[in-house]
């Protein structure tokens, strides 16, 4: 059944940038409408449970200073709390917290879903909807169309998302997470050039095959600093972390196993420029 609504701001997405770009819509009085293909995914973060680090904790303060929400939601569900790079100039310093990335999901979805300006719609965006130039909205899979004033594409890693496991390849956005088909084929009608990025994962480790004599612990900081930088105090938990470095014969053997495998083989890097992360 065709249904029509109208905002201010369409927002397709609610990952990170999705959140911050509905909130900050929110907060100037706009009607915003987030289209999200899994409610229990808003602000879910990817495999690595940080907020911030090198090169990216001060970006979670400027959106701070913006108005967003990434820090003060990342003080809250924080574990442990670090400023990284000390021993280098104050101009490189990084703040980085790990966090309960289950708490901070919770804590951003119920931020949206309690916003009164923001309308969240369970869907898939599969086409721009053109009107003389000008975008008019987006179409879903389930063949409704939602209009707006704007549209804001925050769609991450999923457009036309292709995983790789060893040999196997598995259309998908994350690992679990449908991949989004569509969007780019509309895009590319528009005249827009796209192009493939590339992105890695750590291999998860069961904790009984580690043998934990091997390994140190990683303290964060005894006086953690909050990302906000207008709140003064932050009493947070502080959960020590654990570091291992694999010896030259570990690094030697992984070298030798992962030949073969498309990251190594070069097939991947033909084809998608790196995008590397911490
Ligand atoms: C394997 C892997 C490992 C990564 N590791 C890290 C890391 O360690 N550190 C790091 O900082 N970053 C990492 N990233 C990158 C990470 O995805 C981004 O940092 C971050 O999630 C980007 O936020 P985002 O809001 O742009 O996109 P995402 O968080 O990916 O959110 C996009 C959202 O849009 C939704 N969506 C997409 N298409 C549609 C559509 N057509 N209709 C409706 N909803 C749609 C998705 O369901 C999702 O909820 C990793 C990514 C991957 C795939």
């Amino acid at each position: 059944m065709k249904q029509k609504t109208t905002h201010d701001i369409i927002v397709v997405g609610g990952g990170h940038a999705g959140v911050e770009a509905a909130n900050i819509a929110a907060k100037m009085n706009c009607s915003v409408l987030m289209i999200t293909m899994d409610k229990k995914a808003i602000g879910r973060m990817s495999c690595n449970p940080a907020i911030g680090g090198l090169a990216k904790g001060q970006m979670v303060r400027e959106i701070d200073m913006l108005g967003g929400l990434m820090g003060s939601l990342a003080d809250k569900s924080g574990l442990q709390f670090k400023i990284l790079n000390k021993s280098k100039g104050r101009a490189v310093w990084s703040p980085r917290a790990q966090v309960d990335k289950r708490q901070y999901e919770t804590l951003v979805t119920s931020t949206v879903l309690n916003n009164k300006n923001i309308d969240v719609v369970l869907g898939e965006a599969v086409e721009l909807l053109v009107d003389n130039y000008s975008v008019s909205g987006v179409s879903l899979r389930d063949g409704s169309s939602v209009f707006g004033k704007t549209v804001v594409l925050t769609c991450g890693t999923f457009l036309s998302g292709l995983i790789h496991v060893g040999e196997r390849k598995i259309l998908a956005g994350r690992m679990g997470e449908e991949g989004s088909i569509g969007i780019t084929e509309s895009l590319v009608a528009l005249g827009f050039k796209t192009g493939r990025l590339k992105t890695g994962t750590p291999p998860r480790l069961n904790k009984n095959s580690i043998d934990w004599n091997k390994t140190s612990i990683a303290l964060g900081d005894d006086s953690p600093v909050p990302f906000p930088i207008k709140r003064a105090t932050l009493t947070p938990q502080t959960i020590p972390a654990i570091r291992y470095a694999p010896t030259k014969k570990r690094t030697r053997l992984l070298k030798k196993t992962s030949v073969g495998r498309p990251c190594s083989r070069g097939t991947l890097q033909e084809q998608a420029q790196d995008i590397v992360h911490q």
